[in-house]
């Protein structure tokens, strides 16, 4: 649907108030150039006469609050303004956190912890990075957290993870991602482990505490929670979780009045949960172009986004030399379970990984946790857990006759650290 645009540029001139929306062809890319008056994109200003390049699979939303005229050239599979968009809704919600701020700044008290909620393809992520970018073009500095297992956007698939925002996102790129804290939680839905996922909330929301306790500007700055789309049952019961976890003040529910008005009924009555409408503009994403955007995130990981291109390295690690890992035990019947154990103990047990063929294409987070020098005691098994993970590899090759395995590593040998974490995820390293 949609006419393709000519590859010489075309113009489009924006009223105020209004966007231009367009999405970029398979194995296509598009030029954006602003020729006059203002413009941003989800919340980064763009510059004027500067070209900005976005990849196949974009969709994208030039707003203007004052008027613009941009230039669009390259294959987009839709270009199109609209008038109609739910901006001024959320510029409305940003000003309301930032009277929040202003407040906690006089009284000397926390800034505003906010979860954005709702089901699949509602815009949460853009939500959370339009705030974000609100509040650091004051000055703010929020955190991101981003608990969406599976399109995170901080880190690879399959993580949990905490970010300060320092500067708006950059609009190609989106956030820089200098020095973030990062979970490994293994796979890429709640459901896979829904213990582990409460447990990592709980830690991420007590260090982001801790934080907040020793910077004022983090603590003022507030925060900004991305969660899953899986709103029922179990996943409704994480997102109550989350917001007694992280004391949350503002709760955003986009789109949907049933989990408004669930939220409303459970939450504490001093949570404000308010509804807000999706934008139109808002694409619905097929499994594979989720699929597709996963192993995106994980190869941007290893070889660097356009711009700034990494070199991983690949080398073989001994299985003598590591202890791979997989968290929780498979559940079994509680009459099963021995004596004084409950299911949560299984769930969040450290499972032993006798490394195999099998192991080969997956991802492997490298645990922060001191090498284990001992036994693998339970003890130590615990710490491991609470650990933030130092970094991803992947297995190529596994060679269980000289017992090796190759892995594909963001730095040269040796490994930081010799605990590793299995995913369910596996990425194949096509380069
Ligand atoms: P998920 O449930 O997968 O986390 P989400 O609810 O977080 O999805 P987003 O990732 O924010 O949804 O948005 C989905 C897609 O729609 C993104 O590619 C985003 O760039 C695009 N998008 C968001 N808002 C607009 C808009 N106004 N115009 C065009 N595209 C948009």
């Amino acid at each position: 649907s949609g006419a393709a645009s000519a590859s010489t540029g075309t113009r489009f001139d924006l009223e105020k108030e209004t966007e231009l929306r367009f999405e970029v062809e398979a194995g296509e890319r598009v030029q954006l150039e602003l020729l006059s008056g203002l413009a941003e994109i989800f919340g980064s200003e763009l510059n004027r006469n500067k070209k900005y390049s976005f990849g196949p699979g974009s969709k994208i939303a030039v707003f203007t609050w004052q008027g613009c005229s941009v230039s669009l050239s390259g294959k987009t599979e839709v270009a199109y303004i609209s008038r109609d968009t739910p901006m001024l809704l959320y510029l409305n919600t940003h000003a309301a956190l930032e009277q929040m701020r202003q407040q906690a700044e006089r009284d000397n008290e926390r800034g505003p912890r906010v979860m954005v909620v709702g089901p699949t393809d509602v815009g949460k992520s853009t939500v959370c990075r339009l705030l974000l970018n609100y509040a650091v073009r004051l000055g703010r500095r929020p955190t991101l957290v981003e608990l969406d297992v599976g399109q995170s956007g901080v880190s690879v698939p399959g993580t949990m993870s905490a970010l300060c925002i320092e500067r708006p996102a950059d609009v190609e790129e989106g956030f820089s991602v200098q020095a973030p804290l990062v979970y490994h939680f293994g796979s890429t839905t709640p459901g896979t482990n829904i213990k582990l996922y409460n447990k990592l909330t709980s830690t991420l929301a007590e260090v982001f505490s801790q934080r907040c306790e020793v910077n004022r500007k983090a603590s003022v700055g507030g925060c900004i929670i991305n969660t899953c789309g899986w709103v029922k049952g179990s996943g409704y019961q994480a997102l109550v979780h989350c917001a007694s976890a992280f004391q949350v003040d503002v709760v955003l529910v986009l789109d949907q009045e049933r989990l408004y008005n669930e939220l409303k009924r459970d939450l504490p009555h001093f949570v404000r949960v308010v509804l807000l409408p999706k934008s139109g503009g808002v694409v619905e994403r097929s499994k594979d172009c989720r699929r597709e955007s996963r192993d995106e995130k994980i190869r941007e990981y290893f070889y660097g986004f356009r711009g700034t291109s990494f070199y991983p390295h690949a080398f073989d690690v001994r299985f003598a030399d590591v202890r791979i890992y997989k968290i929780g035990a498979p559940s079994i019947p509680d009459s099963c379970l021995p004596l004084g154990m409950s299911q949560d103990d299984t769930q969040l047990k450290l499972v032993p990984v006798s490394p195999g063929r099998d192991l080969t294409h997956h991802v492997l987070s490298v645990s922060c946790a001191e090498d284990d020098t001992g036994d693998g005691s339970s003890a130590r098994g615990r710490g491991v857990l609470e650990n933030p993970v130092c970094g991803f590899i992947v297995v190529t090759a596994v060679d269980t006759q000289a017992q090796v395995m190759t892995v594909l590593s963001p730095a040269p040998r040796p490994l930081p650290r010799h605990t590793l974490l299995i995913m369910d995820i596996r990425f194949i390293d096509l380069k």
